[in-house]
């Protein structure tokens, strides 16, 4: 039984991750567009020798096939172990309840903001360069100086013929707002000779990227369950990965927290939790560089740390690495946000 109080609304953001971090079962049918070498660029450009993609959100919801769930349109309002009230007072009792409601914005929580537009590719190629897409653009023709919180470019193809471009806060506490992050894109388009037409398609993002500490006794799953990655904010991929792992434990009537969140998935938590502390107190002046310095690393070291989320060694090596590699005054950062945490 599934409860969700639009179940048949199409999901409307714009989703994306890296290809190789969808699971086999999915098939490549859920992609609307790929890229085989996103591109970055910090002080300098950065070829990504790693396919990027962006999910066909109609296709995902068939992959994802329900036809066997009682569906039971409704807003949960208590969520209990093996109870849920619905705000209409009905109660559905289970063996096990699952809780999956995501997250809202909250001030104590660091959260990524975008605001973006979808363009005619034509229309957009001024502001692509030779690039087929920007997984992150940090230059500053949007209008800030070195000392303004930093917000980077987006751009990604959505189809052959249309581009999403978004400019993005990474992490802020709280982060930049929707007029802010509007201004800063009309300016940089404008400064690559983009003429935005009126009445475009918009896309508004905010979500946080670090859940609670999860202390209820209900299971959780998704961003409510802390797959959000906090250093970029991605979860689709990781809990789409998870799924099997949710299942298999449900199955076997094992505890589905203690499933998702074996030591070594905690521990890379905590060591990515250091990475967010570190993104929070970088001096905007830094950004590009540190930036460049993850770019720089070798596309397995960049995986490590930006997907999966039991790779321990792997994570810790990357963060070692880039620590060794950016400038003092970066490193110093690094290292306050591992001893302090943000
Ligand atoms: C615009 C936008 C773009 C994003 N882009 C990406 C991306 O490219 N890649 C990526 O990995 N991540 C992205 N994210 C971040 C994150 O992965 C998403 O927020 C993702 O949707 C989280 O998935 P979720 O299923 O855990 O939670 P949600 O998507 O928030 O789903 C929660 C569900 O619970 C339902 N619900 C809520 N309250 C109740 C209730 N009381 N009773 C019953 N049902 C309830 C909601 O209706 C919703 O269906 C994006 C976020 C946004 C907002």
């Amino acid at each position: 039984m599934a409860v969700d109080p639009h179940p048949d609304r199409p999901w409307s953001p714009t989703y994306a991750a890296w290809v190789d971090e969808l699971p086999r079962w999915l098939g490549s049918g859920v992609l609307r567009s790929r890229v085989p070498h996103p591109q970055a660029f910090g002080t300098r450009t950065h070829l990504l020798d790693r396919a990027y993609g962006v999910l066909d959100n109609t296709a995902l919801h068939r992959a994802l096939d329900v036809a066997d769930v009682r569906l039971v349109r409704g807003l949960a309002d208590t969520v209990t172990a093996e109870t849920v009230v619905l705000r209409d007072g009905t109660e559905i009792r289970a063996h096990r309840v699952i809780d999956a409601r995501g997250l809202r914005p909250d001030p104590a929580l660091a959260e990524q903001t975008a605001f973006g537009i979808v363009l005619p590719t034509s229309a957009a190629a001024p502001a692509l360069g030779d690039a087929d897409c920007w997984f992150m653009d940090w230059r500053r023709d949007n209008g800030t100086s070195q000392t303004d919180p930093p917000s980077f470019l987006y751009a990604v193809p959505l189809s052959d013929d249309a581009m999403l471009l978004e400019e993005t806060c990474l992490a802020g506490r709280p982060g930049l707002t929707q007029g802010e992050l509007r201004r800063r894109l009309d300016t940089r388009l404008r400064n690559r000779g983009v003429e935005p037409p009126a009445n475009l398609e918009v896309e508004r993002v905010r979500f946080p990227v670090e859940a609670p500490r999860h202390t209820s006794d209900v299971a959780a799953f998704g961003a409510r369950a802390g797959l959000i990655h906090p250093g970029t904010g991605y979860s689709v991929a990781a809990s789409l990965s998870a799924v099997d792992d949710v299942v298999a434990a449900l199955v076997a009537g094992h505890d589905v927290g203690k499933a998702l969140w074996p030591w070594r998935a905690r521990a890379v938590l905590s060591l990515r939790e250091v990475g967010l502390a570190a993104l929070l107190r970088l001096d905007p002046a830094n950004t590009a560089v540190f930036f460049d310095a993850f770019f720089a690393l070798p596309v397995e070291r960049q995986r490590a740390y930006l997907s999966g989320r039991d790779d321990l060694s792997g994570t810790a090596t990357t963060m070692w690495t880039l620590f060794r590699t950016v400038p003092p005054p970066i490193r110093r950062t690094l290292a306050e946000a591992g001893i302090r945490r943000s």
